[in-house]
């Protein structure tokens, strides 16, 4: 079997809803449910023999030994993290504590466990680490694009643990052998991201006709990749990546915040019109900016092209519309989730939980 962690978040649910329509080999999710985690997304599958999940942290090493003794994995697919950038300035304690701290448990477990590995299957395991593009930090208008051999200058205390994590597991390969990869993913969007990132926020917000908060003059530029682009290379890069490597993963479609505001707008304009007619770009208003907000990310994602020949296949257009046409027809998803009523979900009993003490 593959061990996810975090797979009860964004880009883990739709890692795990896809591993299991795709593959027979069984998916243990590991996950400590902090606010982004939300089982209600895959309760399309809690179900299938194939589907175990276990609530716990992946900072505690005890329990973590105790899944990898009980369900021993080939591979390690590594998403559990704080991943909001705005949360990690107000608080960043709980970034160190998982995005380091957890990092950091989980590899040494998972060395312990690998080591004691017959031969065969000791060569076959790997240990995936998803991580992101902000590490690289900021760009100018004429920069080149973020490459694998681009110098670490994360700003913020997010981009800061992910980079530290980052650090770890390339250290961990380094001393131990430990067979690892490292992705570098731009900006992801789709289906059950949590409406505190730009896309699903402001869907949020427009559909309920509250304004459309746009940090600064909006002309940070980011690279877009649809989280099922995303969850292709990551499994690539697991079944075909050179262990020890990292690679960029990437959209190739660089846009100002406000255009993809913008272009949201003009979609939703489209697909659910305002009963007064008004257009949704009328909400937009433009707030104080983050701080040390980082003006451009951009990703070369040429190495993956080449070397493990993946290419997205969702332009941002087409992705977008998908998108909004989900959230439009999973308007209980999101009310569940700005509610906080998944939460209560989450306290019944579910049959795909395992034990672990
Ligand atoms: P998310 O915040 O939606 O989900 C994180 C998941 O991790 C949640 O289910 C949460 O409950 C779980 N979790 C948090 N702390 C944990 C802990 N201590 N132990 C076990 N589980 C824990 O995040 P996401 O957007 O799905 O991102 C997943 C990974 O991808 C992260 O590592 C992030 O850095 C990376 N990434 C995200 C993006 C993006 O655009 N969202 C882009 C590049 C890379």
């Amino acid at each position: 079997m593959i061990l996810v962690t975090g797979g009860a978040g964004f880009i883990g649910s739709n890692f795990v809803l896809n591993w299991i329509a795709q593959h027979q080999e069984p998916v243990l999710n590991v996950d400590a449910l902090t606010y982004a985690g939300n089982l209600k997304n895959l309760e399309s599958v809690r179900d299938s023999p194939r589907y175990l999940f276990a609530h716990a942290d992946v900072a505690d090493r005890t329990l973590i030994g105790k899944l990898l003794a009980k369900h021993p994995p080939r591979a390690i697919i590594h998403f559990a993290a704080e991943s909001h950038v705005d949360r990690s300035i107000l608080g960043p304690d709980a970034f160190v504590q998982t995005n380091v701290i957890g990092t950091f448990h989980l590899l040494d477990e998972t060395t312990r466990y690998w080591r004691a590995l017959p031969e065969a299957r000791k060569r076959e395991f790997r240990f995936l680490h998803v991580s992101t593009d902000e590490v690289y930090g900021s760009l100018g208008p004429g920069d080149p694009a973020f490459r694998e051999t681009t110098s670490y200058a994360p700003n913020s205390p997010y981009a800061a643990s992910k980079a530290a994590s980052d650090h770890m597991v390339r250290a961990y390969h380094h001393t131990y052998g430990l067979p690892t990869l490292t992705t570098h993913c731009s900006n992801n969007y789709g289906p059950y991201q949590f409406p505190e990132k730009l896309i699903p926020l402001m869907t949020h917000n427009a559909l309920n006709g509250k304004p459309l908060p746009v940090y600064g003059d909006g002309r940070q530029v980011r690279d877009w990749l649809h989280v099922s682009d995303h969850c292709a290379a990551l499994e690539r890069v697991l079944e075909s990546g050179q262990v020890g490597q990292t690679y960029n993963i990437g959209g190739r479609h660089e846009v100002e915040n406000i255009a993809v505001v913008k272009t949201l707008c003009g979609l939703l304009d489209e697909m659910s019109p305002r009963l007064n007619r008004d257009p949704y770009a009328s909400l937009i208003t433009y707030v104080t900016d983050r701080p040390g907000h980082d003006r451009r990310y951009a990703i070369d994602c040429g190495k993956i092209e080449r070397e493990l020949q993946w290419t997205p296949t969702e332009s941002f257009e087409s992705g977008l519309r998908m998108t909004l046409r989900w959230y439009l027809d999973n308007a209980q998803w999101v009310r569940s989730v700005v509610s906080g009523e998944y939460r209560a979900w989450v306290e019944r009993n579910d049959p795909s939980l395992v034990s672990v003490s």
